[in-house]
């Protein structure tokens, strides 16, 4: 911390700030300048001289340090990796996928859900059992039998859940029913509720607060930290900024510098960063690129009809396809995408040239393959809706998970869904063609007989 003296203070004003530094058990530096004078202090607990700038004849104190400590990667350069269950989350580990409801509203709605978001991929499940509505008079979550169905669905489908508490007095129901508790963006300075968390021994997801800076955000963390508890997750959600246009504004610049200046692991919400369905996957995609740990995404069975947040969750085929995308540029690689088994390929014999001739046969195989599958694909275009084309989300995805798996080989299985990916792009391709032709041709033939 550095002590600026104004140009007119006295001697007598000088040692008046080293006498009040000193008597706080810390250290002061003095240096006297052509103009004035200015004066370190060192030493463990600044806060103790928080006030040094009432004192006479202080211009202005400048704090050098952050005054988050356990947050701060100034005292912690490892990051910190949150183990969840047998999820791990933090710097160089895979991109974890959280996701479900808004709000648990049924038993048959979150177990559909967590069977969905489990086969897609998403590590996590979420579901909201207190929603802190902005109006009391909207649905405000199941409460606690929505907790114990969170706990049925970890059971049932082995993914570890998330829900957020509002109340302190809640927390022995958390711990008992959940992995990860949730500090909503209403709550990010709740301070009552930080300190009851921090002495939990869950990992807590605290949420970026609606206009809380980083600063504020980091000390809200520290005050979980601060009180025992060492696995927080940082989530940025969005801010509010004057912009309408989206429900709040996501601040993606956040995870690098919160990368900066934390250890602590940091996802993103884009589902309340952006209050709409079709701005959610690119957010999650841009997300991943900035660097985030994990996404937190809402997905429901129906989200027209959902109780809360409809607007901005993603149905399961939407979601479906994210986890594609996110799988596609490799953020995502799905439990079972372990490199296959290794098979040396010890039946080459003959020289190098020998080798490059079956590679030369087989994509010459490969392709007429690829043509003849191209051939099918039409057929079942022509064999469709005379107006309908496009493609079979369910069945391509069918695909792709059975390309990846099942086959050993050196290609992991990331690799091969890539090819088949390309596939099926080319594939959805000549369909489209097609599908155009035939307008055409129609329109052509109209014209004619006119
Ligand atoms: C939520 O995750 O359901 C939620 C209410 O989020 P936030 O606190 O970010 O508004
Ligand atoms: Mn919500």
């Amino acid at each position: 911390m550095i002590v600026v003296m104004r140009p007119t203070a006295t001697q007598d004003e000088v040692d008046g700030v080293r006498r009040t530094v000193e008597e706080n058990g810390l250290e002061a530096f003095i240096s006297v300048g052509e103009e004035r004078t200015v004066i370190g202090v060192v030493g463990k607990d600044l806060e103790r001289v928080a006030h040094l700038g009432t004192l006479d004849g202080v211009e202005q104190v400048i704090r050098i340090s952050s005054p988050y400590k356990l947050a701060s990667s100034e005292h912690q350069v490892e990051r910190t990796r949150v183990r969840i269950n047998g999820v791990e989350l933090g710097l160089g580990q895979e991109l974890v996928v959280m996701a479900g409801p808004c709000a648990v509203e049924s038993r048959d709605q979150l177990m559909e859900t967590a069977r969905c978001v489990k086969r897609e991929g998403a590590r996590v499940l979420r579901g909201g059992a207190f929603k802190p509505r902005t109006s009391p008079y909207s649905f405000q979550g199941l409460g606690l039998p929505a907790l114990e169905l969170l706990h049925e669905a970890h059971e049932t489908y082995g993914l570890p859940v998330i829900s957020e508490i509002v109340d302190p007095a809640d927390v022995p129901a958390f711990e008992e029913h959940v992995d990860i508790i949730q500090v909503g963006a209403r709550n990010m300075a709740n301070f009552v509720l930080l300190k009851a968390v921090g002495q939990s021994r869950r990992p807590v997801l605290l949420k970026r607060g609606l206009s809380a800076t980083i600063e504020e955000w980091l000390l809200a963390a520290e005050y979980i930290l601060s009180a025992g508890n060492p696995n927080v997750i940082l989530c940025e959600r969005g801010i509010r900024t004057f912009e309408t246009a989206t429900r709040n504004t996501l601040d993606l610049s956040a995870v690098p510098v919160l990368r900066s200046r934390t250890h602590l692991p940091i996802i993103v919400d884009p589902s309340h960063g952006t209050g709409h369905r079709a701005l959610v996957a690119p957010m999650a995609l841009a997300g991943a690129a900035v660097g985030a740990d994990g996404l937190i995404v809402e997905v429901h069975p129906d989200p027209a009809n959902a109780r809360s947040d409809g607007d901005q969750s993603l149905g399961f085929e939407e979601f479906g396809a994210l986890m594609d995308e996110l799988r596609r540029l490799q953020f995502v690689r799905t439990a079972d995408a372990q490199p296959a088994q290794v098979s040396t390929a010890t039946d080459v014999t003959g020289d190098i040239e020998d080798v490059r001739d079956r590679i030369d046969d087989i994509d010459a195989r490969l392709a007429e393959m690829v043509q003849e599958r191209a051939a099918l694909a039409l057929e079942v275009q022509r064999r469709r809706e005379p107006d309908a084309h496009g493609h079979d989300v369910r069945r391509e995805r069918a695909l792709l998970e059975r390309a990846a798996s099942g086959t050993t080989g050196p290609m992991t299985p990331v690799e091969l869904t890539m090819v088949f990916d390309a596939l099926l792009r080319a594939s959805r391709s000549v369909q489209r063609r097609h599908a155009h032709s035939v307008t055409e041709a129609e329109a052509a033939a109209t014209g004619s007989g006119r």
